[in-house]
């Protein structure tokens, strides 16, 4: 039972007075922005049958564009493309007759034999060349990293840098890409391959690609270099890995995974994989690009079997691979709505790490992404995820697209549960597939699918700025046996951040068990009772970590004690931190120790460990010592890291014991540094031997470079 408690007026006066320092800054001011809006079409483009060269040797490209549109004026005169970087030579008629047309620097307008009326389809076949555009294109030399390569670089509107189009993303269009490079090249590209023809006299072999299915135009890839294609499958869908030939053994450690996550994917969505085939093709950019059934993946991220514990590509390659569904089967219409695209990709990879890895590594994935948000509101900008004021596109990719957008998909399952939730996004799916589509269309399937209208829901966390910062109080009162808590919103209200309307799960543990209640909150300052017989060990808020939030809740040394051993995964974390402030208290150090040797998850291994070696120096060494022995590379390779901060040249033969026999890349990198650390000059010649060994993008020569320079600095 949940009554209101009046007489913790005062109480919450206090929290209220307290609250400014928690307040974000924000030197960003959204709200003075340029209003954006989506562009307005004189014609639906239907197909593009681009027929290319591209000479890798002068950085050179040309060809013809043969463009299909329909109109949707009555009596359009002119055909307006976008057109860049590139110069026109003819435009010609489906009878071969020459049409009259004008270039400026970023458009080429086609003059149009006779009006077209409402409906009609209208084709004309573009002549061009251009060479080494800034953007769109990419033409990069061979270096140790890479061959020599051109790739397209289209997104988010580079694609009329390379041929002429309607670039924008409100219109699909399917196309072909036809590509003519010189032999010994591979050109991979979307859809489905037409064929490949050798010109053995020209030295040049075509690659014709075809993409039957509607797509926007900034998702029409192709990239050339001589590709080693290594073949896999989910089921009869053909997988394929496009490395570079010195990667070839790095293909599978990277990408393995793919097919499993397809079929994940498949039954998540309710929708099965869209595409014709699914390819994953290396180019020297840095990130991925999710071309429909075609990804640009950054070759950084190739891994070989023995670093992939330490570098999984899981998150990225998940991540590009929902984008087959989020971004390319539906699609923004325009920037305003970014997070249809990325911030389901990014949910997406945490199911997919919640899925592989289990609940803990779920939890913490979710907690990372809180976190990347909270750091740009803080010290950046708050904004409305759904928001029509940009200067570019790029500024819709940010860590409230990303981030904050999976977080609050995870609160909208959350309030709907899961059966609903995966029902609607199944829904929307379907519904939108190969179209643009906006927020509210996601919105009405919500309704449509569930019957709920969750419109303040929407309203506060897609349309409004901001975050709730709770400042919570609670201690139990023995006379009416139950917890009195208080909750104040203490969020700066400026620049329309709301009081947040939102559902939050309480837990109560006492010695005779836990009791989990539901409250919402929809005011500045609220209060709620909950029974309890004893002196609760622990009290929860936000059971389940659930909402985007910042939370202050101060709690006494017994209650930390408990939940270093008891709490949930971000709970032992948290309290391994908290611990910190009671740092004169003799029970703090053997609680952090043995939470570094026994809990049963990394991270909170690794944020004990930490806090102990703050609270006790030299004096943790012993239970350090025994942590580069733990079995996660992330907690040993923290373990090594503090022994290091103490400088101990005793210490050296441990770590270059470490160097010479650790397993994990990450723990030998940081057994470099620390012997670095020690300052010893006798451990140079060692040092510049340990910077021969080849490492994955040479970690151990840098280090070793560093921690000889740091040496050499003393
Ligand atoms: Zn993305």
């Amino acid at each position: 039972m949940i009554k209101k408690a009046p007489a913790f007026a005062a109480l919450l006066l206090a929290l209220a007075l307290a609250a400014p320092g928690q307040q974000p800054q924000n030197p960003v001011d959204w709200s003075t922005k340029p209003l954006q809006s989506e562009r307005t079409q004189t014609y639906d483009a239907l197909h593009y049958l681009i027929k290319i060269w591209v000479d890798l040797d002068q950085k050179s490209f040309g060809g013809e564009t043969t463009v299909t549109v329909a109109s949707l004026r009555e009596g359009l005169k002119t055909v307006v493309l976008d057109a860049e970087e590139f110069k026109v030579a003819s435009v010609r008629n489906d009878y071969g007759e020459p049409l009259t047309f004008s270039q400026s620097e970023t458009e080429l307008t086609v003059n149009l034999p006779a009006p077209a009326k409402l409906g009609e389809h209208v084709t004309f076949t573009v002549a061009y060349a251009g060479r080494d555009p800034k953007i769109g294109l990419r033409f990069m030399d061979a270096t140790p990293d890479n061959p020599k390569i051109v790739f397209s670089d289209s997104f988010p509107v580079n694609v009329h840098h390379w041929f002429p189009c309607y670039d924008y993303p409100n219109d699909k269009v399917t196309n072909e890409l036809v590509v003519t490079v010189k032999s010994g090249n591979k050109v991979g590209a979307n859809g489905r391959l037409v064929g490949v023809t050798e010109d053995r006299a020209g030295g040049t072999v075509t690659w014709h690609w075809s993409q039957d299915f509607p797509h926007s135009t900034y998702l029409i890839f192709f990239a050339a270099a001589p590709y080693v294609v290594v073949k896999d499958a989910f089921g009869t869908l053909p997988v394929n890995y496009w490395v570079y030939p010195q990667d070839e053994a790095k293909a599978r450690p990277t990408y393995g995974k793919t097919p499993k996550m397809i079929a994940f994917f498949n039954k998540t969505y309710g929708y099965d994989y869209p595409w014709q085939k699914y390819d994953q093709i290396s180019v020297p950019s840095g990130g991925g690009a999710e071309s429909t059934s075609a990804t640009a993946m950054t070759h950084r991220i190739m891994v070989g079997a023995a670093d992939e514990a330490d570098f999984p590509a899981i998150g990225i390659v998940s991540h590009e691979l929902a984008h087959q569904w989020w971004g390319d089967l539906i699609t923004l219409r325009s920037w305003a709505h970014t997070w249809l695209n990325e911030s389901f990709g990014t949910y997406s990879d945490y199911l997919y790490h919640r899925y592989e890895m289990g609940e803990d590594e779920g939890a913490l994935n979710l907690a990372n992404k809180l976190a990347a948000y909270l750091r740009e509101a803080k010290t950046r900008y708050i904004r409305p995820i759904v928001s029509d004021r940009y200067e570019k596109p790029g500024d819709m990719f940010d860590s409230h697209t990303y981030p904050k957008g999976a977080r609050v998909i995870h609160m909208l399952r959350s309030i709907l549960g899961d059966e609903a939730f995966f029902k609607t996004i199944s829904a929307f799916l379907h519904r939108y597939a190969f179209q643009p589509a906006e927020t509210s269309d996601f919105i009405r399937t919500v309704k449509d699918a569930t019957g709920r209208n969750l419109d303040w829901f929407f309203d506060q966390w897609l349309f409004k700025p901001g975050h709730p910062v709770f400042d919570i109080g609670a201690q139990w009162l023995p006379a009416r046996k139950a917890v009195q808590m208080t909750v104040a919103q203490a969020q700066d209200y400026a620049r329309g951040v709301p009081v947040f309307r939102v559902p939050v799960a309480v837990k109560i543990v006492t010695a005779a068990g836990a009791v989990t209640t539901t409250i919402w909150l929809k005011e500045k300052r609220e209060s709620f009772e909950f029974p309890a017989e004893t002196k609760p060990l622990l009290v929860r808020f936000d059971e389940g970590n659930v909402l985007i939030k910042e939370v202050s809740f101060p709690r006494d040394l017994d209650e930390l004690l408990y939940k270093l051993k008891s709490d949930d995964v971000l709970g032992r974390m948290d309290a391994a931190g908290e611990l910190l402030k009671f740092k004169d208290d003799a029970r703090v150090v053997p609680a952090l120790a043995a939470s570094v040797k026994g809990d049963p998850f990394w991270a909170v291994r690794k944020a004990s460990l930490e806090s102990l070696a703050k609270l006790a120096g030299a004096g943790a060494a012993p239970a350090l010592t025994q942590a580069c022995r733990d079995a996660d590379t992330n907690v040993r390779t923290a373990a090594v890291l503090a022994l290091g901060d103490l400088k101990d040249k005793g210490r050296i033969e441990f770590f270059k014991d470490l160097f010479k026999k650790d397993a994990s890349l990450k723990v030998r990198t940081e057994a470099v540094c620390s012997l670095g650390k020690t300052g010893d000059a006798s451990l140079v010649p060692f040092l510049k031997q340990a910077a021969e060994v080849p490492s994955r993008q040479n970690m151990i020569k840098r280090a070793a470079e560093a921690a000889v320079k740091q040496i050499e600095a003393k």
